[in-house]
């Protein structure tokens, strides 16, 4: 047992093992006060919820309130492992300005109400609205973060009961590029990977994916790997040098905007020297002849040119891949927000698909999720798509969620894709959007061109509904709030990134009159009348497993098949990956691994898109091209990035994360470790840029693009010259100007500065190519920035005092079997 600093060392420990070998246990915890184990009432089950990785713990409750965490020794996902978020996180759900009662916009000011008032006002305007001008008056956003059951539940109200085709999450600037590639390539959502291929993997890439501040375990488990014998070559494609970087045995810094390029090379070079495994792609896959045909101009020189990496690194990094036998590729944001995200990232499954390096040990692709529960707001349709993976092209897939739902095929819209966020805001703008109700997701702090985004709130047409745990800056601007519970004190389950489903069970009251969100959302389903085709109730159940129940049935038969689970059986044990069924009763750790594949023209989820106008392929077009259902080989030519810099605008301005913080600070902002940890926005800057114009670590700059200002102090860092980082979790509630920047006064939210653009496949907003201009606004004169050490934003000049937790950071680790070094 051993006393961690864990804000220091966010990784903890190292536990070596080798490849094929079981990753060790070191169980992790942090109780509060000062108190033991023997001080603790109870342990309740849970999973951890301040990002993507599911990583079991218990949650330790005392004379009713939650005190602390420890990890689940039995879980297959963290074998007792937490991350800072997941140590600290928690004490936000104590915070003195929880939101307790529902509030109510009256004369221009958010008063406190009764539930009763609150809900009325919400489902009266809901229902005149609808009668004035229908469905497509309504709209709805929601997150990442709630429970598979409050999704589930969202969808059936939306489609089923509104009708409404104006659905989505927060998603939308996170994951929707992984659902969209996954649909390119294999025609379905669903990861073909598992945790477990760290274990066997011998080359790991990670593109855009700073797995180390991300999922800072799953990270944990790679640096395992790396410390034991024979450790797996890592390839890292990241403009920025992050902890995954100074790892890697190659790192490729592509400029921003040149993903698409940078991989075309890469494939070229596979390509061109016959790395291919020729008898799977023939068996099993569509499109090689067209692939090889549109990669042959790709070569590294010219990716070389455009994307200023050496020539020779590309090389150096085909060569591993080509010559990988287990090959294990990982994605995220760097892919994900840009302009050609879709494309990238499907490039990247390209690579495993004609290496051959699919269903096999080691051998998988995680197009990763970014938050706890962002897989279930895809898969149960709050994402805007339909549940279960259902095609909304395909009519007997409607047919079929009719008979779930017992409504008539005709009141769910199946007409086009459903309207994505950025596409919502210009319905709002233009006015046929007039009511919005957003539940635990902060889009006046996390969508791009905050100045606009305000606006559009703001109008007195739009009706605004937030469900949220505190006044975010989002919910000042609301006619009505409502007081969620959260993490703890409520049941349901949710699914991290490689399928694994976790319940999470409720420890502790709500603070106040706050309430489940699955409560809320039945509530205003039966305000709203909502029946089904016999005159009952639309919404069947009244709590968290009824409506898991009501999931499992509408799961049958489909790819992410729940009917196998039962609340009972994921409690005392480990979580279990989907599809968990009467064929697969413990689950399925990989997909994929008869190469075949969910892709089948009357199963699929999706025909797939045009890569660069995003139009959606025909299911004629489809079904000649893949009549029998095999995984779809695409590329898109390179097209450069949409806004360039400029003599006026010289940078290429990236947003991001930082490992101790999670979205808009509205949890994480709240726990006092993670928040000293980096209490402050900065901006990131190369040596030689900053040296240029001579500037140092902490001179107050100001970053300006077409948009808006932004202050913060320099990071002069190791990301890539020409480059700028901004984190983007600084937002205004926690300052005196409330919900936005004081007029006049510079911003602090990075999205003063992002564009009003999106990938045409996935819809992903874009936040890596803005161009920007910097200048001085003062000198350090001593300070310095409040940028980690220990991070991506690690310092490359001065003398910086390193991010240290001191004694309130010092958390429990205790290994309990391989050996600690
Ligand atoms: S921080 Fe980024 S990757 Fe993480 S959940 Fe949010 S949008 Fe997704």
């Amino acid at each position: 047992m051993g006393r961690i600093d864990r804000i220091a060392e966010p990784w903890g420990s190292r536990t070596p093992y080798g490849p094929g070998e079981t990753w060790p246990t070191r169980v992790d915890s942090y109780l509060a006060d000062g108190l033991t184990e023997d001080d603790v009432d109870r342990w309740v089950q849970s999973a951890t919820i301040l990002h993507s990785n599911g990583d079991a713990l218990d949650i330790a409750v005392k004379d009713e309130r939650i005190v602390g965490v420890r990890g689940r020794e039995v879980d297959r996902v963290n074998h007792g492992r937490l991350g800072p978020k997941d140590l600290f996180g928690w004490q936000a759900n104590h915070s003195p300005d929880r939101l307790t009662k529902p509030l109510i916009r009256r004369k221009g000011k958010l008063v406190e109400t009764d539930w009763d008032t609150a809900m009325d006002a919400v489902a009266g305007r809901a229902k005149e609205l609808l009668e004035e001008q229908g469905p497509s008056a309504i709209s709805f956003y929601t997150t990442g973060q709630l429970f598979l059951e409050e999704y589930y539940t969202l969808g059936l109200i939306a489609h089923g009961g509104i009708g409404t085709n104006h659905v989505d999450g927060n998603t939308r600037l996170c994951t929707a590029t992984a659902a969209a590639a996954l649909k390119e390539t294999f025609a379905c959502d669903g990861q073909p990977g598992s945790y477990t291929d760290i274990d066997h993997a011998d080359v790991i890439a990670l593109y855009g994916h700073n797995m180390a501040e991300t999922q800072t375990v799953l990270w944990t488990r790679v640096l395992d790997r790396l410390a034991g014998p024979n450790p797996p070559k890592v390839i890292c494609v990241d403009p920025r040098e992050t902890p995954v970087a100074r790892a890697a045995t190659v790192h490729l810094a592509p400029r921003p905007g040149t993903n698409v390029m940078l991989m075309n090379a890469l494939i070229h070079e596979i390509i061109e020297n016959g790395w291919i495994d020729r008898e799977y792609v023939e068996a099993h896959t569509v499109g090689f002849a067209e692939l090889e045909k549109q990669m042959k101009g790709y070569t590294p020189e010219l990716a070389a040119e455009v994307c200023d990496v050496p020539a020779e690194q590309i090389r150096e990094a085909a060569r591993i891949l080509g010559q990988a036998e287990r090959l294990l590729s990982t994605v995220l944001q760097g892919f994900y927000q840009a302009h050609q995200a879709s494309a990238a990232a499907v490039s990247v499954n390209n690579i495993n698909v004609i290496r051959g390096m699919l269903g096999k040990p080691g051998c998988g692709i995680l197009q990763m999720n970014g938050q706890p529960t962002a897989e279930n707001t895809r898969e149960a349709g709050a994402d805007g798509d339909l549940p279960a993976f259902r095609n909304w092209e395909n009519d007997e897939h409607i047919a079929d969620l009719a008979r779930v739902w017992n409504i008539d095929p005709m009141q769910i819209p199946h007409y086009s894709p459903p309207t994505h966020i950025m596409q919502q805001l210009r319905y709002m703008e233009e006015g046929s959007i007039r009511f919005l109700y957003v539940t635990a997701t902060n889009p006046a702090v996390s969508l791009p061109e905050l100045r606009r985004i305000r606006e559009i709130l703001a109008q007195d047409r739009l009706f605004l509904v937030v469900q949220d745990i505190f006044l975010s800056e989002t919910a000042q601007l609301a006619d009505v709030v409502l007081p969620a519970a959260t993490w703890g004190e409520k049941t349901g389950t949710f699914t991290n990134v490689d399928r694994t489903v976790h319940i999470s069970d409720k420890a502790v009251e709500p603070p106040g009159e706050a309430k489940a969100d699955l409560d809320i959302l039945i509530d205003f389903a039966h305000r709203m009348g909502l029946e089904d085709k016999d005159g009952a109730p639309l919404v069947k159940w009244s709590d968290a497993e009824g409506a898991f129940e009501g999931w499992k049935e509408c799961s049958r038969g489909r790819p992410c098949d729940y009917t196998g689970m039962s609340y009972d059986k994921l409690r005392g044990g480990s979580g279990i990956q989907w599809p968990c069924n009467d064929e697969h009763p413990d689950g399925t750790e990989r997909i994929y691994e008869d190469g075949r594949f969910w892709a089948h023209p009357d199963y699929c989820e999706s025909y797939g898109r045009d890569m660069i106008t995003g139009a959606p392929v025909e299911e004629t077009e489809y079904k000649a091209m893949n009549p029998t259902g095999r995984a779809v080989l695409k590329a898109a030519e390179y097209i450069g990035p949409h806004e360039l810099p400029s003599q006026q605008y010289p940078f290429q301005l990236m947003t991001g994360r930082t490992l101790y913080h999670f979205h808009t600070r509205t949890k994480t902002g709240r726990a006092p470790q993670l928040n000293a940890a980096a209490p402050e926005v900065w901006v990131e800057m190369a040596a030689g840029d900053a040296a240029d114009r001579g500037f140092t670590e902490g001179d107050l700059l100001r970053i300006t693009t077409p948009r808006g200002r932004v202050e913060a102090r320099l990071r002069v860092s190791g990301i890539r010259p020409g480059a700028l980082f901004l984190p983007f979790h600084y937002g205004y509630w926690d300052t005196e100007d409330g919900s936005q920047p004081k007029k006049k006064r510079d911003g602090r939210a990075a999205n003063e500065l992002t564009l009003t653009d999106w990938d045409p496949v996935s819809k992903q907003p874009i936040f890596k190519t803005a161009a920007a201009a910097v200048e001085r606004i003062s000198k350090a004169k001593g300070q310095v920035s409040a940028a980690p050490t220990t991070t991506g934003s690690a310092p490359v000049t001065g003398s910086v005092p390193p991010t240290t937790g001191g004694d309130a950071a010092l958390a429990e680790e205790l290994v309990t079997t391989g050996d600690r070094r």
